[in-house]
């Protein structure tokens, strides 16, 4: 039987950032993916003449050394490995309560002053909101180094005290931090946060120090966008395991997980895609990629109870929707000026309304749509194919919006849904629905990490558990999305490990003879969480929840 290491299981952008990390750092890796191809989220692809990118539209620039991904990447060895091309702006948001469209910047002093030129009236309060975002963003990018950051004691002694805007607020969501500081002037609220889908769905229950630390990376770094999609990034970490002397198995599904007596991971089980060809490996470590939901079934029942009652209190976070347009032509032509546009639709004239945009989909497309995130690949040396020219439409949805047991019906809302978009950029932008040659998909909701209350490893913890940190600055337990590798130094820290790794037991090779078969199970709907359980460090971006509702009654205004 084949020994590893670490068993990493999914090879999305955490899978694979940990093995990468892993097997540089001289352990032996097996990714297993159970896709064609690597990247999970993290893909692009061409369906037809259609250039389509599944996620990463925007991230924080990695070559800034204060941004939280700088280490990580370089530990991976893919930093400079895919070209980081400049977006030109942090987005242009248009509508809700602004009554014209807002340039917001990619950096902290251009930002102050468009937004004090923009809105005087708020000037004292934009200052104190971008002063703290920026001190939280800079403590989250120093501590990010984890040891690194307390080798110099006067920049370590200068995070923590960049930290204390952080520690003050800790309790507030995002919303409540902006009322105290803007009161009810809705537009400026807007502006600052027209990006949210990014995120999460509802400003109340967004916890304000995870969004200082997640915008003010890209104010402080600039925001960057992979030259040729994300799948060339998901390829360098996936080239970066096997220089490393690692293996990526793709097409191939864990099945089983198998514990010792002891409760820590022992045997991973994974077949081919119909569940023929098992093979078993043995591991010391699993890093899961997969969320609990998917985990519980392959594990033994009674650590498969551990798993779901840990989560049992979380509340799921929202989703995504996702479509592709393709044009005939370059999307300039009809008045879409920047990569990124954040749209607030004609009904939302507070930013608590931005909460009721991702229930919208569970019914027919009515006079209301969601905010949307629209990325032009056009406007930047994107290396994204054209023509067609390419728009990526993005904006909060619920898996609960869409039913898929009946997949005539589901198809039919989502091609209404899919017009109605269509119809409302058009409207926006006069001519474009004649413009668009092809499309793909609105649903099913790819859902995206967000905290409901921030940092899911408590809050103490949290920050300095981040290691690696965000590849996405999608919300995430500790780690920001994209890398829930946390602290591969800690996954063999432990002597018995080691010891385990040197000395075979005979009678432990006996025990892993027992077939895992039976524990074999369809892995369930994509949802994500992370956690780390006796060995086995879970993460998926998918989809997170939360330990508390933010919005119970003692968060209340
Ligand atoms: C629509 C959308 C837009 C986004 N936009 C941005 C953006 O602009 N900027 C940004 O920074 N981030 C963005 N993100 C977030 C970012 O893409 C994700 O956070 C990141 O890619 C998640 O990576 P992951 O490794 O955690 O999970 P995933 O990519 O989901 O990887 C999990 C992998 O595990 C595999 N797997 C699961 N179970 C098994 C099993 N039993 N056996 C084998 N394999 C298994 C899955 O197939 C999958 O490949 C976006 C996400 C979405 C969905």
């Amino acid at each position: 039987m084949a020994r590893y290491d670490v068993v990493v299981i999914g090879a999305g952008l955490g899978g694979l950032t940990a093995g990468a990390i892993l097997a540089r750092a001289g352990r032996k890796v097996l990714v297993i993916e159970r896709s064609n191809s690597v990247g999970g989220a993290a893909s692009s692809y061409k369906s037809g003449d259609l250039f389509v990118e599944g996620s990463l539209h925007e991230t924080s620039n990695p070559h800034d050394p204060r941004d939280p991904k700088h280490r990580v990447l370089t530990r991976a060895g893919v930093i400079d490995a895919v070209q980081w091309i400049p977006a030109g702006a942090f987005y242009q948001a248009r509508g809700g309560p602004l009554d014209r469209p807002f340039v917001m910047p990619d950096d902290f002093d251009a930002a102050r002053r468009a937004l004090g030129g923009r809105f005087p009236q708020a000037r004292a309060g934009i200052e104190q909101l971008l002063g703290e975002m920026e001190r939280i963003a800079l403590a989250a990018g120093t501590l990010s180094q984890q040891g690194g950051a307390f080798k110099n004691p006067r920049e370590s002694m200068a995070a923590l005290q960049n930290l204390v805007p952080a520690v003050r607020d800790r309790r507030l969501s995002l919303s409540r931090k902006l009322d105290q500081l803007f009161g009810d002037d809705e537009a400026i609220k807007c502006a600052l946060t027209a990006n949210l889908s990014y995120y999460h769905d509802d400003p109340a229950t967004l916890w304000w120090p995870f969004f200082a630390m997640a915008q003010g990376s890209y104010l402080l770094s600039g925001v960057r966008f992979v030259q040729g999609g994300s799948q060339r990034l998901s390829s360098a970490l996936a080239r970066a395991v096997r220089i490393a002397g690692g293996e990526v198995l793709v097409r191939r599904i864990v099945g089983g997980i198998a514990l010792d007596p002891q409760g820590r991971a022992s045997t991973v089980t994974h077949t081919a895609k119909d569940g023929s060809d098992p093979q078993v490996v043995e591991t010391l470590r699993i890093v899961s990629n997969a969320a609990p939901a998917a985990l519980e079934p392959l594990m033994p029942a009674a650590a498969a109870a551990k798993l779901t009652a840990s989560y049992a209190p979380m509340t799921p976070s929202a989703s995504l929707f996702a479509l592709t347009l393709g044009l005939s032509k370059p999307p300039r032509e009809f008045g879409i000026a920047h990569y990124s546009t954040q749209l607030l639709p004609p009904w939302m004239k507070r930013l608590s309304d931005y909460a009721q945009g991702a229930a919208l989909m569970a019914a027919e497309p009515g006079e209301r749509v969601p905010p949307m995130s629209v990325a032009d690949y056009a406007a930047i040396d994107s290396g994204v194919p054209a023509p067609p020219y390419v728009l990526s439409i993005i904006g909060p949805d619920l898996l609960s919006n869409w039913d898929s047991s009946d997949m005539d019906a589901y198809r039919e809302k989502r091609g209404r849904w899919q017009q109605a978009i269509i119809r409302y950029l058009t409207s926006l932008y006069p001519g474009l629905a004649r413009a668009v040659v092809a499309y793909r998909a609105v649903g099913p909701p790819v859902s995206q990490c967000a905290p409901r209350r921030g940092l899911r490893v408590r809050t103490g913890a949290a920050l300095a558990a981040a290691d690696p940190q965000a590849l996405a600055p999608h919300g995430g337990a500790g780690t920001l999305p994209g890398v829930g590798l946390c602290r591969i130094r800690r996954l063999f820290r432990r002597r018995a490990v080691r010891r385990r790794m040197r000395r075979p037991d005979p009678g432990r090779e006996l025990r892993l003879l027992r077939p895992a078969a039976g524990r074999y199970a369809t892995v369930g709907r994509r949802r994500s969480t992370s956690s780390r359980r006796s060995g086995i460090a879970l993460r998926s971006p998918e989809r997170c929840r939360s330990r508390h509702r933010w919005n119970s009654p003692s968060n209340s205004a």
